[in-house]
């Protein structure tokens, strides 16, 4: 029997995905072979690669200036790859909000000057800091935001205004959450193991003037114009991945695209959060104006009633509900394949297990 899955990642997929993958496992289409032993330049393969692109810019409406490339390596590589390829005069800012911003000023820092512009740390990150728009530097070569926080569970609700100086963010825990103007950032990326599918790929969307600047010391497999050059194939992609997020991504449009699943989106959050607000025995982590849509921690109070919460949730098929090590409490990651039904479930255990612990 399957659960509900509230992990913050890999987090889980929706059964017709996985089914529709069980299905074409063994032979895919006629080819008589797995999508898994296809040459990555096999024409059927290529309809794979191309599909899964033109489905993502139409999900995600990404203008045709804009690049959209699968690679490897995970969200933490574009920590990395991000300064290596932007850096011209050697400069960004950044708003720590987190680990993962935490994590791209660090590796920034390795190549330029890091300007940190705003930070929640004083408070665990349990807000997103009001900027003040006199800190940013003119000259930087971006502006780094990490768009919704996994761990803490924050997410921005207005994008900085950064004037002529390119916005990247991270979007690992919320693309295709909610609609999103893409025209807005410079570079966007995203690991694949929360919305897109299994871990392995990562999606980069950038601006096509802001290739072709790399640092000449960067690695060949780092510089995005050596990706965007063979769209996604100079060297073998992670070729099962890449058809799982076409699934994917054909999955969100059957079920009427960004615009729909925010719509559930946000009922899902709100019926969690209401709940958390009403609730004598639950307290939730983060100011009401800045919480997110799909990372939701929340508190007892007590470190044994949390663990007490998380393993009789576990009984119940409600699985991956202990928070981060340095939030403490509960976490319910709520992603796109996570169901209204799911949520509302996890709630009517909440109930019940306030009232037997009051
Ligand atoms: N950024 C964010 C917002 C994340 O949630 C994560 C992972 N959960 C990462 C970066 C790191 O991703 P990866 O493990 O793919 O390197």
């Amino acid at each position: 029997m399957r659960v509900y899955n509230f992990s913050s990642g890999p987090a889980a997929i929706p059964e017709a995905v996985l089914q529709k993958a069980a299905d074409e496992l063994v032979c895919y289409k006629d080819t008589g072979m797995s999508v898994m032993e296809m040459s990555h330049r096999s024409k059927m393969y290529l309809e794979i690669i191309q599909e899964a692109e033109s489905l993502l810019r139409e999900l995600m409406s990404i203008p045709s200036n804009y690049k959209v490339l699968f690679v490897q390596g995970g969200a933490s590589q574009q920590f990395a790859m991000v300064p290596l390829n932007l850096f011209v005069n050697g400069k960004m800012d950044i708003v720590i909000t987190g680990q993962w911003a935490k994590k791209a000023r660090q590796e920034a820092s390795r190549y330029g000057t890091v300007n940190v512009v705003g930070s929640s740390e004083d408070k665990n990150f349990t807000y997103i800091p009001k900027l003040d728009k006199s800190k940013f530097d003119p000259d930087a070569d971006y502006f780094h935001i990490t768009l919704n926080n996994t761990i803490y569970g924050t997410r921005y609700n207005e994008l900085p205004d950064t004037g002529n100086v390119p916005l990247v963010s991270d979007l690992s825990s919320c693309i295709l959450s909610e609609e999103l103007d893409v025209s807005k950032f410079g570079l966007i990326y995203a690991g694949a193991q929360k919305n897109i599918g299994p871990a392995g790929v990562t999606v980069i969307i950038l601006r096509e003037d802001l290739l072709g600047r790399a640092m000449p010391i960067t690695p060949t497999m780092l510089n995005y114009k050596t990706h965007a050059d063979e769209n996604s194939l100079y060297n073998t992609p992670p070729t099962y991945g890449i058809y799982m997020a076409l699934l994917m991504f054909k999955w969100l449009k059957e079920n009427g695209g960004v615009a729909a699943m925010a719509k559930i989106n946000r009922e899902k959050a709100k019926t969690l959060y209401d709940f958390i607000d009403e609730s004598k025995l639950f307290k939730g982590t983060v100011v009401p104006e800045d919480r997110s849509l799909m990372n939701i921690p929340f508190v007892t109070g007590s470190a044994e009633l949390d663990k007490k919460f998380v393993k009789e949730a576990e009984a119940r098929g409600l699985v991956n509900l202990a928070g981060h090590r340095t939030v403490g409490g509960m976490r319910a990651s709520i992603y796109n394949a996570m169901t209204l039904k799911g949520v509302q479930t996890l709630v009517d255990f909440m109930k019940e297990f306030e009232t037997e612990n009051k």
